[in-house]
């Protein structure tokens, strides 16, 4: 099995990490169930003691249109799909131009802006253990059921690149903070919003070390430099008691925190 070392302060969108040895999948024999598999980590907090971990190789980095459907690799970044989309003039995958991610780590999350989710004109999937249609995975609000390396999706295909709805989506961002993050901290609770509930706790605009809860858009827990692993976890601890302890609400994380010692 090959290997790459990747220095996740740099590579991951929150810029926490270390440098660490990561084990590159190129066929299914490599995959292993103890290793977390990894895509571009825009969702993803890096602890000081992961598990090992795990990346497609660029082998599945690809975008074609068979059959008239579209099908896309794994590794595949959001900004080449945004890119092929527009230049293929092909509808409903706006949204993507405006989301960081591979197309793994979309589909696992079920990743999307409002009513926009990559699972609309999903059809299928292929994993290291087989095909699977939409149908045969259980998905919701940024959750899915998928327990396999996803090394392939396909979707259908519309046409109507629209350039109207990139714009709406820029616009949607505007009250979200470009200082380095990992999207969204908390899922919305049902019915009503994790970013009002965190402001409502006192803690928007919160700083502990280099991280903050951002002054911008309360569920953003940004990085201003020299945030680490241990600020990010205790802003997210003392949000999820104080919300607790407030309204009754058991805040759920969006983001992916990867840390052996708090199993
Ligand atoms: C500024 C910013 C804004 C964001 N805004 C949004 C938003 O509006 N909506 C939204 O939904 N998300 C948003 N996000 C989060 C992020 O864009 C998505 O969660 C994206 O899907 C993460 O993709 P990734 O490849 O980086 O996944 P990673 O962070 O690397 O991994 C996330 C999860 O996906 C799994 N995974 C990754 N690849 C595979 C694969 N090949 N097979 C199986 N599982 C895999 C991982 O195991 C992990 O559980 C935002 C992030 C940032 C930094």
């Amino acid at each position: 099995m090959n290997f790459k070392t990747i220095d996740f302060s740099k590579y991951s969108s929150i810029k926490i990490g270390q440098k660490i040895k990561v084990s590159i999948l190129e066929k299914c024999s490599d995959y292993k169930e103890s290793h977390f598999l990894l895509g571009s980590c825009s969702n993803t907090l890096i602890g000081d003691n992961p598990p090992p971990l795990m990346i497609l190789s660029k082998i599945y980095d690809y975008i074609k249109i068979e059959d008239n459907l579209l099908k896309i690799g794994g590794a595949t970044p959001s900004g080449k799909i945004a890119s092929f989309c527009k230049k293929h003039n092909i509808a409903n995958f706006e949204f993507i131009s405006h989301l960081p991610g591979t197309l793994g780590g979309l589909v696992y999350m079920n990743a999307g802006l409002k009513e926009f989710e990559i699972f609309n004109n999903l059809v299928s999937i292929s994993t290291c253990q087989g095909d699977f249609k939409k149908e045969k995975i259980n998905f919701g609000y940024r959750f899915t059921d998928i327990s396999s390396p996803i090394l392939e999706a396909t979707f259908s295909i519309s046409y109507g690149f629209d350039k109207e709805k990139v714009k709406t989506f820029k616009k949607m961002r505007s009250n979200q903070p470009s200082t380095p993050s990992a999207g969204s901290c908390f899922k919305n609770p049902e019915g009503d919003y994790a970013g009002r509930l965190i402001e409502a706790v006192g803690l928007k605009g919160k700083k502990v070390g280099g991280m903050e809860f951002s002054s911008e858009h309360a569920n953003f827990l940004v990085n201003h430099g020299d945030g680490t692993f241990d600020d990010a976890l205790y802003l997210i601890d003392e949000a999820k008691k104080r919300v607790y302890s407030k309204f009754d609400i058991k805040l759920e994380c969006e983001i992916v925190i990867l840390e052996n010692d708090l199993i």
